[in-house]
Parts: structure tokens; sequence; C-alpha cells
């Protein structure tokens, strides 16, 4: 998993976090936390779920604070 400042990804999709629009309300932490984590950095373990849970998670954060998008799939060149 790359990580850089608030940005997450996996191998399908990248998840960044706006602390500054957080109502830190916790919904994604006591509803997912094998992947939204309070007490470690960082954070946001996107290996902890399956991009769909993880995906769903992300929709229902009421700030806007989460927001994802899927990863272009980069052509290997043969
Ligand atoms: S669900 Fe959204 S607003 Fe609530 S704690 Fe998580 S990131 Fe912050």
């Amino acid at each position: 998993m790359k990580t850089k400042d608030n940005v997450f990804s996996n191998s399908d999709i990248t998840v960044t976090y706006n602390p500054c629009a957080c109502t830190h309300a916790d919904h994604c932490a006591k509803e997912l936390s094998n992947v939204f984590q309070n007490s470690v950095i960082p954070w946001i373990d996107l290996e902890g779920a399956p991009t769909k849970k993880i995906i769903r998670q992300v929709k229902k954060c009421p700030s806007g604070a989460l927001s994802f998008h899927y990863n272009k799939k980069e052509k290997k060149v043969a």
C-alpha cells in the first residue's frame, strides 16, 4: 500500500482524506475498524477489507472528508 499524507492507495482505488472537513463522528472507525483505525499511523489501511466494502464506507462519510477514485490501470509494454 502506498501512503502519501492523506492519500491512500491499494491496487484498485485511491482514498483521500481531508482532515479539515472531518467531523470526527467516527462513523468510519466504528463501522469498518480494520481499515479506519484511530490509534495507529497511517490511520487508513486499505488492505484491511475488500475494496467494495471500503468504497461503501467512504460513501457513508457524512462530511465528505473521505473520497475515492479508481486507479487507472497502467498498460504494460512488452
Ligand atoms: S466518517 Fe468521515 S467525518 Fe466521520 S470520522 Fe470518518 S472521515 Fe471523519
